[in-house]
């Protein structure tokens, strides 16, 4: 049985003040929800106050993006052992909006994928293809390689640890939400990919999360979608009580 996870991704919004409202007003909210695992991943400036204010709860926090190396002469890059020690627990690695704006690829995606789990972190590989692909009927194709070039480090053992966060470019921040079927197929597809590399047990336990324009309006019908295993959310992880409602999703 895979436990569904609700991840936030903030982007680049909210201040630490921001944070510390936002936790104020969301944590009484899911007190009494344990179906998910909830993960919010903040600026890289507000980890450390979400952690603090997230503290005794059942949310996690993750970083948004890492550099695959420790240290060194790297200006404005954070390591897996620096989001550890401000108290991380996941990482997002290669989101479609890293891969377009800053030049990431497939291959930093695996260097990025290798050095969390490194460093203990549980990782959310972001895969997705773009809408000239999927009109052109490369959705597929596109997966298969982002999957395959993005874990191509990875021993099974390591990648028993990888969740995948399945995001449809044109469905992000868009709010044109892909439909059940759309996702299912894509899904259906990237566990068969997992299977085909590691083998069935791992693509049954591994979670893989949809991700583009999810509101609590359209959840119900996504996390009804057998291998939809919960749901990386930009837009409405930003305020309490909509992310509230997505963690409290009714099946
Ligand atoms: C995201 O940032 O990963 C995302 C899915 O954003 P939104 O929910 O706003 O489409």
């Amino acid at each position: 049985m895979r436990r569904p996870i609700i991840a936030g991704n903030w982007k680049m919004y909210k201040t630490r003040e921001q944070t510390r409202a936002f936790f104020e007003a969301f944590l009484p909210l899911v007190q009494n929800s344990n179906r998910a695992e909830v993960v919010i991943c903040p600026p890289a400036v507000s980890l450390d106050t979400a952690v603090q204010a997230s503290a005794g709860s059942t949310v996690e926090i993750g970083g948004q993006n890492l550099f695959w190396l420790d240290e060194g002469a790297y200006t404005g890059e954070i390591s897996a052992s620096m989001l550890r020690d401000v108290g991380c627990q996941w990482v997002l690695i290669a989101h479609s909006e890293r891969r377009q704006y800053f030049g990431e690829t497939n291959e930093s995606a695996c260097r990025k994928l290798v050095a969390a789990l490194n460093a203990g972190l549980k990782p959310i590989l972001c895969v997705g293809e773009v809408l000239e692909q999927r009109e052109a009927g490369l959705t597929h194709e596109i997966l298969a390689t982002q999957f395959q070039a993005g874990t191509s480090q990875l021993a099974v053992e390591q990648f028993a640890n990888v969740c995948i966060a399945y995001e449809p470019v044109w469905a992000i921040g868009t709010g044109r939400v892909a439909t059940p079927e759309i996702a299912s197929a894509a899904h259906t597809f990237l566990r068969s990919q997992i299977a085909e590399k590691y083998g069935k047990t791992v693509a049954d336990a591994c979670r893989i999360l949809y991700g583009g324009s999810v509101k609590p309006d359209n959840c119900n019908g996504l996390m009804a979608v057998p291998d939809i295993d919960g749901a990386l959310v930009g837009g409405a992880s930003l305020n309490p009580q909509s992310f509230a409602a997505l963690v409290n999703w009714r099946s």
